[in-house]
């Protein structure tokens, strides 16, 4: 059993629980593999636009968070397997600050999820999932709930077309993240033609798929990115989906597991 997807107190919209403590809960669960996979430090000029502007690690934590990773690699290398890893930020007209990140951490990169947190816009840049206020009010400035899932789908899209140099991420986070808010926004259809040319998109450049299961323990979503029915498609067409917590907690370990896809 493994988890490709865990934060860590260096995340500031995280908890402040520590790395060695998901490493033991993580061994109580079974869990024979995980990678750490914080928040990447955000590109040159891209002003967080969150409220709290606590989307991503800081810079000044980078050297500490990957001294921590080799340091737990060493304490538990008898029971768990670390990987050293980020979650990266696709953020549609920063593809070159990106891909400076990319080039400066990549060489300590054992593992990666590429991400769209970060929609664009004709007036700036919004967070899609801060809140269900956020949300909605993102909704209806561009034309409504449809048009917010399809720009994100969108969104995605690019991300997976992007050139971000040779450290770009093999593995797409949480590939509905649009569906978060879905029992409380619901989009008036599922965008099959939209999550199947990302399917087909990701299959054709041999990449993963984050399957994620912190959409289940949120009320308004009850489901994992991506659903069972994308989940299934996906698997038909060979794409390796890999189980992500996506925790911030520690008791966010495990999140939804139990609803994968057997
Ligand atoms: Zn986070
Ligand atoms: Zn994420």
């Amino acid at each position: 059993m493994l988890d490709g997807h865990v934060h860590t107190p260096y995340c500031p919209h995280g908890s402040a629980d520590a790395m060695a403590s998901y490493c033991e809960e993580a061994i109580k669960q079974g869990i024979t593999q995980l990678s750490f996979t914080e928040h990447a430090p955000l590109p040159e000029g891209f002003k967080d636009p969150t409220p709290a502007q606590d989307s991503a690690m800081r810079w000044d934590d980078v050297p500490t968070y990957f001294a921590t990773i080799k340091q737990l690699k060493n304490d538990y290398a008898k029971s768990l397997r670390i990987l050293a890893g980020l979650e990266v930020d696709y953020i549609v007209g920063f593809e070159k600050e990106t891909t400076a990140i990319l080039n400066e951490l990549g060489p300590y990169l054992e593992d990666s999820l590429l991400s769209v947190h970060f929609l664009q816009t004709t007036n700036g840049y919004h967070c899609l999932d801060y809140s269900a206020d956020g949300f909605w009010s993102l909704a209806e400035k561009i034309g409504g709930v449809d048009a917010l899932y399809h720009l994100y789908y969108k969104t995605v899209q690019l991300s997976i077309e992007a050139s971000l140099g040779s450290f770009k991420p093999k593995r797409i986070g949480h590939m509905t993240l649009c569906r978060k808010y879905q029992l409380r926004y619901p989009a008036s259809h599922s965008f099959e033609t939209e999550w199947m040319h990302i399917l087909k998109e990701v299959r054709a450049q041999g990449l993963e798929l984050d399957y994620n299961g912190a959409g289940i323990i949120k009320p308004d979503c009850q489901e994992t990115y991506p659903p069972l029915f994308i989940a299934k498609t996906a698997k038909e067409m060979g794409i390796p989906l890999i189980y992500g917590s996506d925790a911030h907690t520690v008791a966010g370990l495990k999140s939804g597991y139990d609803a994968l896809l057997p």
